[in-house]
């Protein structure tokens, strides 16, 4: 395995959170989450729950039931940041704030190769790759607002939390998707 030196987690979800301090023991790297997330992450407090749509409680209850017995390993140390920072690879990732999937989600923007890494504010349809917002969100018109802005900056790839990558005008197929929700972009 090449060099690890830093865990991005884009929220405190368990399905992005789960394996980050057994890979972070396994490589001495660096964890890194947003200052509201970063208590959740680490333990501290429990994790808001979703404001359940249709369909979306099965949903969930079927996800947590796939979680470790007894939870899992937390990170003890999580390095916070926020909207603007710009992480020291990819030539500068910047931190996007996209709040509403969770409050303190993030993205990563790397505007010099025009990749952008959504988390869960977005996703990818299993069935038809088609583009979505992000589902069991917290506060869903705050998730659309940010799916705007996110699908607003200037990406040729985008990759989901969720669902395969987009490979091609990645930032209009969002902004597309994103007009769909009545996102102002
Ligand atoms: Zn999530
Ligand atoms: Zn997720």
């Amino acid at each position: 395995m090449g060099r690890v030196r830093r865990i991005v987690l884009t929220h405190f979800h368990e399905d992005h959170v789960g394996g980050a301090q057994e890979v972070a023991a396994l490589t001495g790297a660096e964890v890194v989450a947003h200052g509201l997330e970063a208590p959740v992450v680490r333990g501290e407090v429990p994790g808001p729950p979703p404001m359940y749509e249709d369909g979306e409680r099965p949903l969930h209850e079927s996800a947590l039931r796939l979680l470790p017995r007894g939870g899992f390993d937390r990170p003890a140390r999580v390095t916070e940041v926020s909207d603007g920072d710009v992480l020291d690879f990819g030539g500068g990732a910047r931190v996007v704030h996209a709040p509403g999937h969770t409050d303190g989600s993030v993205g990563l923007h790397l505007p010099r190769h025009g990749v952008l890494f959504t988390g869960d504010a977005v996703a990818a349809s299993p069935f038809d790759g088609s583009v979505l917002l992000g589902v069991l969100n917290t506060d869903r018109d705050r998730a659309v607002s940010s799916f705007g802005r996110v699908a607003a900056l200037d990406s040729e790839l985008v990759c989901f939390g969720h669902g395969d990558p987009v490979t091609v005008r990645a930032g209009a197929a969002l902004r597309e998707a994103a007009r769909s929700y009545g996102a102002d972009v």
